[in-house]
């Protein structure tokens, strides 16, 4: 099920990963050809520079490559044409016996000394286009790594669910003598029986596949009568077990509880007494801290 659920969200993501580089290609390329620069190499340098170096390079560079546009025609124009063109409309001012450009204060021709008009009124003014496209893919930049972060905690998410967890407690006595671990002995012996703390063992291995998590847990501030639930958050670091314990009533500190989680990952224990998080000691172990009875091995 969860390989079904890592392709559905595995797909958009590579599309998008590939839709980055697919569309700075093309708009540089265009971009490029427009403005007479080299838009094959230009093309190469922006998508394939890492981390968008080359792009932005490209955006700095081309500055002083003119991209005008005819004002009558819309056409895209050289800054040196005097006339555009596709549809005629004078862009500059020229001689009118020599057809040389010349600039508007000139009063005779440099090249034919004839004596220039005081003003020439049927100039189109060339105009200088405003880059939309750039502001989308700025946009397109800043939007899909967003987009690609929603997607990942989604994934976390959807992949991680579906654990189960079991809960167990014994009295520490009971579970002294049906467990023959002298070790789980020797470590309850040195927890501080008046500490806040949360001591727990932890034991992980791999069962039908799947990876289990099992937490002996000794808490000395936990009462013989207490509420237990448990849920598990799935987050971008990961599963977490969150397991609230509520006193209600009785002598304290006098049995271990066996919290045992399985599913695609390990979850690490997260424990609150009354509402507030206890902080754990977790030793990590590598045997089994549960007699075979207690939870289904
Ligand atoms: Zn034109
Ligand atoms: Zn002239």
């Amino acid at each position: 099920m969860s390989g079904i659920i890592n392709l559905i969200v595995a797909i958009p993501v590579l599309f998008v990963m590939l839709a980055i580089p697919v569309s700075i290609g093309v708009y540089v390329y265009r971009d490029a050809k427009r403005r007479e620069m080299n838009a094959v190499l230009w093309t190469l340098v922006a998508v394939f520079a890492p981390s968008l170096i080359g792009f932005i390079i490209y955006l700095l560079v081309r500055g002083s490559y003119s991209d005008m546009q005819c004002g009558s025609c819309n056409a895209s124009i050289k800054e040196y044409y005097v006339v555009c063109p596709k549809c005629g409309a004078k862009l500059r001012p020229s001689c009118p016996n020599c057809a040389t450009p010349v600039e508007l204060d000139w009063a005779v021709c440099p090249k034919c000394a004839q004596p220039l008009p005081e003003y020439q009124n049927d100039i189109v003014t060339p105009v200088r286009p405003k880059d939309k496209t750039l502001w989308k893919i700025l946009l397109v930049v800043i939007i899909v790594p967003i987009i690609l972060i929603v997607l990942m905690i989604v994934s976390f998410s959807v992949v991680g669910s579906g654990g189960s967890i079991a809960h167990a407690e014994v009295a520490i006595e009971q579970y002294l003598q049906d467990v023959d671990e002298p070790r789980i002995k020797e470590w309850l012996e040195e927890c501080d029986s008046e500490s806040d703390k949360a001591y727990v063992l932890e034991y992980r291995t791999e069962v039908e596949g799947q990876k289990q998590v099992r937490y002996l847990i000794y808490l000395p501030q936990l009462a013989d009568y207490f509420n237990y639930s448990a849920t598990q958050a799935n987050g971008v670091f990961g599963t977490t077990l969150d397991i609230d314990l509520e006193n209600v009533d009785g002598v304290t500190g006098k049995d271990l509880n066996l919290i045992t989680y399985r599913g695609d990952s390990y979850a690490d224990l997260k424990l609150t007494l009354d509402g507030e998080k206890v902080e754990c000691e977790i030793t990590e172990v590598d045997y089994s801290v549960a007699p075979s009875d207690y939870i289904g091995e």
